[in-house]
């Protein structure tokens, strides 16, 4: 789960970790409010969930503010990578002498949770992995101990940090490690991490990533969720407690069970097809459920047909079979479909289909070619 800069900033706070004063604001008035308290140079971000905003022109320093309620008004309303920003945070400015990156990810081969640092900050951590993979500085955490103060050293010497800098810089990897693992993050990143003139430390821009598993740990991460970042298609999937990721291909596929759903995906790339979306409706879907499914495929115009794998188990067909007919009429969708119904109660579920317009398959590879082909207008 994706969060805003300036929570993750909220968040990075409580470890003191070196963010500075910020506020978040939705209107000029408020951004010049904000300015007004800060009482410095501040800094007017936009809060999208995407990088590479200060390119975009989503960042810019305010010495004043009536600068700041300009800057606010530039910002709030852009487009950034195709997100229209709806919040600026305004921040105190920092003076920048160096620019670091500092992160942590879970190294999954490795069975670790990894701190990456590099004295090329600024930049995407990724397009120095490519152009400068040297420069990256990787220190594993012990999976018993954790980050300590000598994995922080090394990473710190690593960078080539003089001796009082390497010092200050200790405290700051070990809470980034601590808010990182506390708050079941998959991402905890500092980039820049920036070194003023003064030789102090400053975390200028926060990015954490959330563990979706973990949420039942953390009643307060809802809270987190912005609906005007997140596509219409994937809030109405959790209002119903469906699993959808849209992806890029033209069939659209309804599935109960996630290991289902993964291999119809397969099914479909194995006979040329590309799956538009991965969706499991989960056991004991009715007819609602079902619609609602059904509505969430349609609403991506790149489908151009449906595939529905039902597998009986708990869930019986003809209770499926009347929840996709119930789901037609409501939704009334003109991509040709396909059906493919087995398990418990099967024979009555094709039958309650049958009456449907829509095409029937026994097996996953006589459903997955058959909607390969009438996706490409073929019968
Ligand atoms: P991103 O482009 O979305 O990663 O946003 P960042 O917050 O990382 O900002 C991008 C760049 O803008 C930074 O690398 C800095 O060079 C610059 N920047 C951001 N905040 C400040 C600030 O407070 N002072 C100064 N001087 N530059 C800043
Ligand atoms: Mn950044």
């Amino acid at each position: 789960m994706k969060i805003h800069e300036y929570q993750a900033r909220e968040i990075m706070a409580r470890y003191g970790l070196p963010v500075g004063g910020s506020d978040v604001a939705t209107t000029p008035q408020e951004a010049r409010a904000i300015a007004e308290r800060v009482g410095r140079t501040v800094v007017v971000k936009a809060q999208v969930h995407v990088g590479g905003r200060g390119k975009a022109g989503g960042i810019k320093l305010a010495h004043t503010p009536a600068e700041a309620e300009a800057a606010a008004a530039a910002i709030l309303g852009m487009e950034i990578k195709g997100l229209t920003v709806r919040k600026v945070m305004v921040a105190e400015a920092v003076d920048i002498a160096r620019e670091f990156y500092l992160g942590i990810v879970m190294d999954r081969a490795a069975r670790r949770v990894l701190m990456m640092a590099s004295a090329e900050g600024g930049v995407e951590i990724e397009t120095v992995a490519r152009e400068k993979p040297e420069a990256i500085i990787r220190v594993a955490a012990d999976p018993l101990l954790g980050l300590r103060d000598y994995h922080a050293r090394q990473i710190a010497f690593g960078m080539g940090l003089p001796g009082p800098q390497a010092l200050s810089f200790v405290p700051i990897a070990t809470a980034l490690y601590r808010c990182y693992v506390e708050n079941d993050a998959t991402l905890a990143e500092i980039n820049p991490l920036v070194l003023t003139p003064a030789g102090e430390w400053r975390a200028v821009d926060s990015k954490i990533l959330l563990d979706d598993s973990a949420i039942s740990r953390h009643p307060d991460w809802p809270a987190y969720r912005d609906p005007d970042t997140e596509a219409p298609a994937e809030v109405e999937a959790r209002a119903h407690d469906i699993s959808y990721v849209k992806l890029d291909g033209e069939i659209g596929c309804m599935v109960n069970g996630a290991g289902l759903a993964m291999s119809t995906m397969d099914t479909i790339k194995l006979y040329g097809g590309a799956p538009a979306n991965f969706l499991d409706i989960g056991g004991g879907a009715r007819a609602d459920k079902v619609a609602a499914a059904l509505r969430i495929i349609l609403s991506d115009p790149n489908v151009k047909a449906v595939l529905f794998n039902i597998f009986g188990g708990i869930t019986r067909c003809d209770e499926v079979a009347r929840g996709v007919v119930a789901a037609l009429e409501e939704v009334k969708p003109t991509v040709p479909m396909v059906a493919r119904l087995v398990g418990t109660n099967e024979v009555e579920g094709r039958a309650i289909l049958a009456g449907a317009r829509m095409l029937t398959a026994t097996t996953m590879a006589e459903a997955a070619q058959k909607v390969v082909a009438v996706s490409r207008g073929g019968s």
